[in-house]
C-alpha cells in the first residue's frame, strides 16, 4: 500500500466521522473494514476482481454456470435485507467468498446457497468456514473465479483530458486499468475529456465524463436563470442563492429595485458583485454599491453579466474570508444519480477581511477567495499541509469549526440539501441539451460528469452557492514563485489528496464491470415513476471497493437516496420532458435549450397556476413514462 493510500484511509476514516454521522445514514460496510483486509483476497487487478467478485457471487448465489446475476439480486440476503442493514466488522478468512460476504451477509451465520457451505462469525467479527463440503461446487465457484480475474482490464481514452491527466494517470494506476494515452482504434470503456463532451466527436458507445450542454448550462447567466426560475417555485427551498440580476437585461430593474430600497430606508448599505458571463478564476469580477457604478462594458460578449448581493458578513477563519470547493458526481441524469465527495477544498484569502466600504471595494484579496488570484499575493501560503495555508481541506477546517463548539454535522447536512436543490434546478434544460445531442435510438455514449461547487458560508453558518463549475480544475500542480517574477507549476500534495480520491472513486463507480441495467431507462424521454426510486447504487457504492485494496469510497450518494426530501421540487422536470416529447421534434424542426428557457419563462407560470391548488396542498400531474403511457406523479405545491 502506497503512502497516499494510507494517507487517504486515515483522512477519510477522519471525514466519515461527521459525514456519515451528520446525515444520519447507514454505515457502509466497506467503509466498517479495515484498508488492509483481507490480503488474501486482492486480485493484481481491481477492475477484473471487481467483476470476478460480482461474478463469482452470483455463480455461487446461484449454483449455476451463469457468470452474471441479475440486477439488483445482490442487492439483498436471503432475509430481504439490504447489505447496507448489516453490520459487518474484522477480517474475512475465505478469500472469494470474503467478497460476498458485503451482499450475502448476516450476523452470525451466512448460507452460502448453492455451495453448501456456512460461515459462521467469530466474536472477534472474523468468518470461518464450519462445513467446507461439496467441493466439487467449491471448485466451480473458484474456476468461474479465475476465469473472472482473467477479463480484461477496463480500458480508459486518456488522450483529451488536458489539465486534469496526471491525476487521471494516478487514478488509473491505482485502479490497474489500461491507459490508452493516445487513444485507440476501438472502443474504450471510458473516455476523459478534459473540457467538453464534443473534445471527440466520434464516441458510440462507453462512457463519457462529460454532458453535453454542461458548460452551457452552468455559465453564469442560465445558472442564475434556472435558480431564478426555481426561486419562483419554491423560494423557502431556493434562498441558498443570492439575488441577482442579467445584465443587459435586467439593468432597469436591478436600478429601479436597488434605488427604490435605499430610497426607502437610508441606512440600507448594499454592496453588489459584478461577474462576466463567460468568466472564471475572478476575471472581470468587481464590487459596487450602487447600479450606477456599474462599468459600461464594450464588445458584445462582454455585456453579458450577472450582478449579485454580495454576501457581506461570511464566516472568518484566522479574520480571512474563504469558500469551499466541494466536487459532486453526477453519476447519470436518467435515473438522477448524485454524489458528494466527502472531501473537498477550501481556498482563503490573503488579506484580512472586513465588510465592503468604498476605501476597501477594490482590494481583491480581500474579497475574492480565487486561488488564481490570492496566489499572486505576498500573502499567500503554500503549505503541504491540510491545515493550514491558503488551500485546505474541508474536512481540516469543518475539525475546527467542531472544536469551537460548530454544528458541522448541520452544515453538512444542509451543504448535501443545497446541492441537491442546485442540480435538480439545472437538470431540466440539461436534458433539453441532452435529447438534443444524443436523440433516443441514436447510438451514443453515455455520460457522467464531476462538478465544482463553490460554496460560501455566511457567518449564521448558512451556506450560500456562489457557482457550479463545469471543469473543476483537476490539476495536482500548484503555481509557485520560484524566483522573483518566475512561476513554475510543483506538485500539491493537497490537491492531489483531494482530487485523485475523487477521480478514482468516479472511476470506480463507473467501472462497467459493475454497472446495472437500471430498472429507470430512458424511455423516449420518459420519466422515471414518481414513486420512490430503489437505492440500487448504495449497492455499487459498496460493491466496488476492489477487494479491499483500495481505500473505501470518498464520494457518497445522496440521491436517490434522499428522494423522499426533494423528489417534490422536480416539477420542471416533468414539464422539460413534455417539451421533449411534444415540441423538441417536429419533423426535422428542434426547439433546442434557448426555445425551452422561454418556454419555462413564459409557460411555467401559467401551467403552475394551472396545477397549483391553495394552501399547499397536493395535485397528481402526469409524469410521462414511455411512449404513450402516463403515470400519475404528486407533486407537492408550496403555499
Ligand atoms: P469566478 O468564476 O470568476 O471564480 P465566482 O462566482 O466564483 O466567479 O466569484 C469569484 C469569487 O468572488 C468567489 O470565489 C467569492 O470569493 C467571491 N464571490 C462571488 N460571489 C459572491 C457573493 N455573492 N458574495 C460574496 N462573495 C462572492
Amino acid at each position: 500500500m502506497s503512502d497516499l493510500y494510507g494517507k487517504s484511509t486515515v483522512h477519510l476514516e477522519r471525514m466519515k466521522s461527521f459525514g456519515e454521522d451528520a446525515e444520519k445514514v447507514d454505515v457502509d460496510t466497506d467503509e466498517q473494514m479495515p484498508a488492509s483486509s483481507p490480503p488474501a483476497s486482492v486480485s493484481p487487478e481491481p477492475s477484473s476482481s471487481a467483476i470476478a467478485g460480482t461474478d463469482a457471487s452470483n455463480t455461487c448465489k446461484q449454483g449455476r454456470g451463469k457468470s452474471r446475476g441479475k440486477p439488483g439480486k445482490d442487492d439483498t440476503n436471503s432475509g430481504g435485507k439490504r447489505v447496507s442493514d448489516l453490520p459487518l466488522h474484522g477480517t474475512v478468512v475465505s478469500a472469494h467468498v470474503g467478497r460476498n460476504l458485503n451482499r450475502l451477509g448476516h450476523e452470525g451465520t451466512l448460507h452460502i446457497k448453492g455451495t453448501g457451505r456456512i460461515l459462521q462469525s467469530e466474536t472477534n467479527g472474523n468468518y470461518v468456514t464450519i462445513h467446507p463440503s461439496k467441493h466439487i461446487q467449491d471448485t466451480r465457484c473458484e474456476d468461474t473465479l479465475k476465469i473472472a480475474r482473467k477479463r480484461r482490464p477496463v480500458t480508459v481514452d486518456t488522450s483529451k483530458a488536458k489539465t486534469s491527466l496526471e491525476a487521471l494517470k494516478l487514478s488509473i494506476k491505482q485502479l490497474k486499468w489500461k491507459e490508452f494515452p493516445l487513444g485507440r482504434r476501438t472502443a474504450c470503456d471510458i473516455y476523459w475529456h478534459g473540457v467538453s463532451f464534443h473534445d471527440n466527436e466520434h464516441i458510440a458507445s462507453g462512457q463519457v465524463n462529460k454532458f453535453p450542454g454542461m458548460i452551457e448550462m452552468l455559465r453564469k447567466i442560465n445558472l442564475s436563470r434556472a435558480m431564478r426560475t426555481m426561486q419562483e417555485l419554491f423560494p423557502e427551498e431556493y434562498d441558498f442563492y443570492p439575488r441577482s440580476w442579467i445584465l443587459p437585461e435586467e439593468y432597469q430593474q436591478f436600478f429601479t429595485q436597488i434605488r427604490m430600497v435605499k430610497k426607502n430606508d437610508a441606512t440600507v448599505n448594499s454592496t453588489f458583485i459584478v461577474k462576466p458571463d463567460g468568466g472564471s478564476q475572478g476575471d472581470g469580477i468587481y464590487l459596487i454599491r450602487d447600479p450606477g457604478d456599474l462599468k459600461p462594458m464594450a464588445g458584445s460578449q462582454a455585456k453579458q453579466a450577472v450582478v449579485q448581493e454580495y454576501i457581506q458578513k461570511p464566516l472568518l477563519i484566522d479574520k480571512l474570508k474563504f469558500d469551499i470547493r466541494l466536487y459532486v458526481l453526477i453519476k447519470s441524469m436518467e435515473p438522477l444519480e448524485i454524489y458528494i465527495a466527502k472531501e473537498g477544498l477550501t481556498r482563503f484569502c490573503t488579506e484580512p477581511y472586513q465588510e465592503p466600504s468604498q476605501k476597501n471595494l477594490s482590494h481583491v484579496f480581500m474579497h475574492l477567495t480565487n486561488y488564481s488570484l490570492n496566489v499572486h499575493s505576498s500573502n499567500f501560503v503554500h503549505s503541504d499541509s491540510q491545515n493550514t495555508g491558503s488551500k485546505r481541506t474541508l474536512s481540516s477546517v469543518l475539525y475546527r469549526l467542531a472544536a469551537k463548539g460548530v454544528d458541522i454535522k448541520k452544515v453538512w447536512s444542509d451543504i448535501i440539501s443545497l446541492v441537491i436543490k442546485t442540480v435538480i434546478a439545472v437538470v431540466p434544460e440539461l436534458k433539453v441539451f441532452y435529447q438534443a445531442d444524443i436523440p433516443p435510438g441514436k447510438p451514443g455514449p453515455t455520460c457522467f460528469q464531476i462538478l465544482g461547487f463553490d460554496i460560501l458560508l455566511m457567518k449564521n453558518l448558512k451556506p450560500v452557492l456562489l457557482e457550479v463549475n463545469s471543469n473543476p480544475s483537476m490539476r495536482i500542480e500548484h503555481e509557485q514563485e520560484v524566483a522573483p517574477g518566475v512561476f513554475e507549476y510543483v506538485p500539491s500534495p493537497v490537491d492531489e489528496e483531494v482530487k485523485v480520491g475523487v477521480i478514482r472513486d468516479t472511476l470506480r463507480l463507473m467501472d462497467p464491470g459493475h454497472k446495472k441495467p437500471s430498472v429507470f431507462q430512458m424511455r423516449a424521454g420518459g420519466f422515471e415513476h414518481g414513486g420512490e426510486i430503489p437505492m440500487e447504487a448504495e449497492t455499487q457504492e459498496r460493491s466496488s471497493d476492489e477487494g479491499g485494496a483500495l481505500p473505501s469510497l470518498c464520494l457518497k450518494q445522496v440521491y436517490p437516496k434522499y428522494t423522499k426530501q426533494f423528489n417534490y421540487l422536480r416539477l420542471l422536470e416533468r414539464i422539460a420532458v413534455l417539451f421533449i416529447r411534444f415540441l423538441g421534434v417536429k419533423g426535422n424542426m428542434r426547439l433546442g435549450p434557448t426555445a425551452f428557457r422561454t418556454f419555462i419563462r413564459y409557460g411555467t407560470p401559467s401551467i403552475c397556476r394551472s396545477l397549483f391548488l391553495p394552501g399547499g396542498s397536493q395535485v397528481q400531474i402526469p409524469v410521462a413514462e414511455g411512449p404513450g403511457t402516463v403515470a400519475a406523479g404528486a407533486v407537492r405545491i408550496p403555499a
